[in-house]
């Protein structure tokens, strides 16, 4: 992996952590935020962090962030500092700004903006937690698109005893496994002839609807 210098803006809970876990995998990583305090609290953790308003064009300036790879705009709930920033930032011709939305209508603006990647955590975790929660079977939960998902289940009943090459799940139900979980190990791609037990997880991918009549 090549590593990476990344600024974070914004040092609330997600960027703090987001900015941890980059500076953790040994990228070159800028702590941003307005406030001392949090600047002082994140500085151990990270390459550099310095106190700026990034809402203020001199100030955005002043960061020389031309040379990174890629600035993530972490601020939550002052949206228009979210906005302003993500603004000046694709203004100076940044290659790679990713921001935090809250909800769908700030995303659409901020991708008018030429933002390259709009990210939803707390609607992310919220829509995985409430699918696993209310679908049988199902661990986890990825949406790919509208009508695409990846998901991984307890195997189904029908799959127990027998391997996928035997199984029709392409034919039948119109999904592909990419993956079988047994225990820590996870086969990827699954081999065809793998004799599947009823303690093993599938993770597979394919249209909800299609998903659906394997999980509900
Ligand atoms: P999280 O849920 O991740 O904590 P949050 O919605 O609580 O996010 P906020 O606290 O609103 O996020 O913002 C995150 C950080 O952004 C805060 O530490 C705040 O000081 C910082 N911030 C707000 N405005 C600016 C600004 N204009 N320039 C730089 N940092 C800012
Ligand atoms: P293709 O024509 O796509 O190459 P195939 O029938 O030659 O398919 P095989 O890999 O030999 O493909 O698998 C035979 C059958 O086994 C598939 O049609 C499918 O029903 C099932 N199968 C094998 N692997 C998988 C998988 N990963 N997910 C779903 N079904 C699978």
């Amino acid at each position: 992996m090549k590593y990476k210098t990344i600024a974070v803006i914004g040092l609330g809970q997600f960027g703090t952590t987001i900015a941890k876990m980059l500076a953790s995998m040994n990228h070159e990583v800028l702590g941003v935020d307005i406030n001392p305090e949090i600047v002082q609290k994140v500085s151990p953790y990270v390459t550099h962090a310095i106190v700026a308003d990034t809402t203020d064009e001199e100030a955005i300036k002043a960061l020389a962030l031309s040379q990174f790879d890629i600035v993530i705009v972490a601020i939550g709930d002052n949206i228009q500092a979210n906005l302003m920033t993500s603004m000046l930032l694709k203004e100076m011709n940044m290659p790679h700004v990713v921001s935090k939305a809250e909800n769908a209508l700030q995303g659409k603006m901020l991708k008018k903006m030429g933002v390259d990647m709009v990210i939803y955590p707390e609607y992310d975790v919220a829509q995985r937690l409430a699918q696993s929660l209310t679908r049988e079977h199902v661990m986890d939960y990825l949406q790919l698109s509208k009508s695409i998902s990846l998901i991984e289940v307890d195997m189904p009943k029908f799959l127990v005893g027998t391997c996928l090459k035997d199984s029709n799940l392409r034919e039948k139900y119109n999904l592909n496994a990419v993956g079988i979980r047994r225990g820590e190990d996870l086969e990827v791609p699954p081999n065809p002839f793998t004799i599947l037990s009823a303690e093993d997880k599938l993770l597979i991918i394919g249209n909800n609807s299609d998903l659906d009549a394997l999980t509900v």
